[in-house]
């Protein structure tokens, strides 16, 4: 039965690999062969030197809470209940210029909202989790 979540499309040619590392419990991120460029979120040419050649190398998956918001309502029907909660943006530790978006959880299969926006430092070190929701095994994250 269909959750109500909005949900990436994992079979897109640009980001299947990423969705397919997320099902194994791996970060992966774009790096292009020709200058080994690192890009977030997945896309076709390289930003930096615009070849379309890359492979896909795995993070560590640590990072830092690099800035968040709290949603309120009006939201989306499936979001309503669960407000307010945090969703938050992670400067990875490889490369600060790599960012993910997420929500910050207490538990890898818990509620969005379990964390105490109030209690939420800019900097603090974060690790990625992953849950399954329906077919998609989602990035989140925890404190370390
Ligand atoms: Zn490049």
């Amino acid at each position: 039965m269909a959750s109500g979540f909005l949900l990436p499309d994992i079979e897109d040619d640009d980001t299947a690999p990423f969705w397919q590392g997320t099902a194994r419990g791996q970060l992966l991120v774009q790096a292009c062969s020709a200058c080994r460029h690192r890009r977030m979120p997945p896309r076709p040419m390289c930003p930096a030197c615009r070849s379309l050649q890359h492979t896909w190398m795995p993070l560590s998956g640590r990072g830092t809470l690099w800035s968040y918001v709290v949603a309120h309502p009006p939201l989306l029907p499936a979001y309503q209940s669960l407000a307010p909660y945090n969703v938050i943006t992670v400067a990875l530790d490889e490369d600060s210029q790599l960012r993910l978006v997420g929500n910050l959880v207490a538990r890898a299969d818990g509620p969005i909202n379990e964390v105490d926006p109030a209690t939420m430092r800019i900097g603090e070190p974060v690790r990625v989790v992953f849950q399954q929701v329906e077919d998609v095994f989602l990035p989140r994250w925890m404190r370390v």
